[in-house]
């Protein structure tokens, strides 16, 4: 018979004031799915020394460390092993703080208050496992590297099976198209790294109009697309309301030098109906191009 051996889950504490260690050591040396051992750096720069030696399998961080304060500290740390897992471990009870930790690809965000080892355990164990299986979807490359979005082809794929599921549940589905007015201009007046930026705040924008459980894509260049199930028939009208007034709100509250217009188009499908993705996706962009082209004639006509 052969020996299977299977090496332990190893898991760098990256805190400044650890707990109970030896507790902890034991909780997860006897883990449900397999033992964990636990090693303990006091620093940042401990850290990334430490995971540029290899062997990590995913990190557990207190964002409160003598040389980082805040959610600097993990984006430097997930630049520099992107590899590796984090979830958060923190003294702070700042939802704002979590949610960025979250989008910014934190697996999860745990107050240390509330953290029992078994819940540490869990989350390390769900984090690597959706590590895992975000890697393997950006290998297979349906995903877009600029912001994280599902590219066209991801849109392609997981969209038909969407729209399948959505068939079965007699719920509407909805698209909405969308590409950015005059993005060229911001690339060359700007540079193309402010054009990058673009995009990404565009991407911030939808996932935060949006649900998690809808998808949402670049589908190249400054075009990107959304696909919702409908709670009801209204809802894919209001949630384009919605992402106008978010726009709205950035070009009057953001520093950036440039200010966003967008070109929107929907298209909509009742639950009873038989439709394919490529059809609505045909309606969407060219009711976005018909606002497209009505803005083109009031600024030739202003
Ligand atoms: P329109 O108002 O008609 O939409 O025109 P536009 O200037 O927005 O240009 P269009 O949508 O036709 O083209 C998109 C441009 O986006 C073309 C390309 O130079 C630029 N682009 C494509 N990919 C990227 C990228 O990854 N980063 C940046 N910064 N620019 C990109
Ligand atoms: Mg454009």
């Amino acid at each position: 018979m052969t020996e299977v051996t299977r090496r332990s889950t190893h898991v760098l504490l990256v805190e400044a004031d650890p707990p109970d260690l030896e507790a902890l050591r034991e909780a997860f040396a006897d883990a449900r799915g397999g033992p964990m051992d636990l090693e303990c750096v006091e620093e940042l720069a401990d850290a990334m020394a430490r995971l540029s030696r290899g062997g990590v399998d995913a990190v557990l961080l207190n964002p409160a460390l003598p040389d980082s304060e805040g959610i600097g500290g993990f984006d430097r740390l997930q630049a520099f092993a992107p590899d590796v897992p984090v979830v958060i471990l923190s003294d702070s009870d700042d939802e704002e703080l979590a949610v960025r930790a979250v989008q910014g690809g934190a697996q999860d965000y745990l107050l240390r208050s509330e953290a029992t080892p078994e819940l540490l355990i869990r989350a390390i164990r769900y984090g690597i496992e959706r590590h895992r299986l975000l890697s393997a979807l950006r290998s297979l490359s349906l995903i877009d590297d600029l912001t994280g979005l599902y590219n066209r082809r991801g849109f392609a794929d997981l969209g038909e099976q969407y729209v399948k599921l959505a068939r079965r549940s007699t719920r509407g589905v909805a698209l909405v198209f969308l590409d950015i007015d005059r993005f060229k201009t911001i690339n060359d007046t700007l540079g193309h790294h402010v054009g990058d930026r673009a995009l990404l705040r565009v991407a911030d924008l939808l996932k935060d109009t949006f649900r998690r459980s809808d998808i949402i894509a670049r589908m190249g260049g400054d075009e990107f697309a959304v696909l919702a199930l409908e709670a009801s028939g209204e809802d894919a009208r209001m949630l384009v309301d919605r992402l106008r007034a978010q726009i709205g709100e950035f070009n009057e509250s953001s520093r950036e030098p440039y200010r966003l217009s967008v070109s929107i188009g929907l298209a909509r499908c009742e639950g009873d109906g038989r439709v394919r993705l490529e059809d609505l996706l045909e309606q969407a962009d060219a009711a976005m191009y018909e606002e497209k082209r009505s803005k083109r004639r009031t600024v030739a006509q202003g």
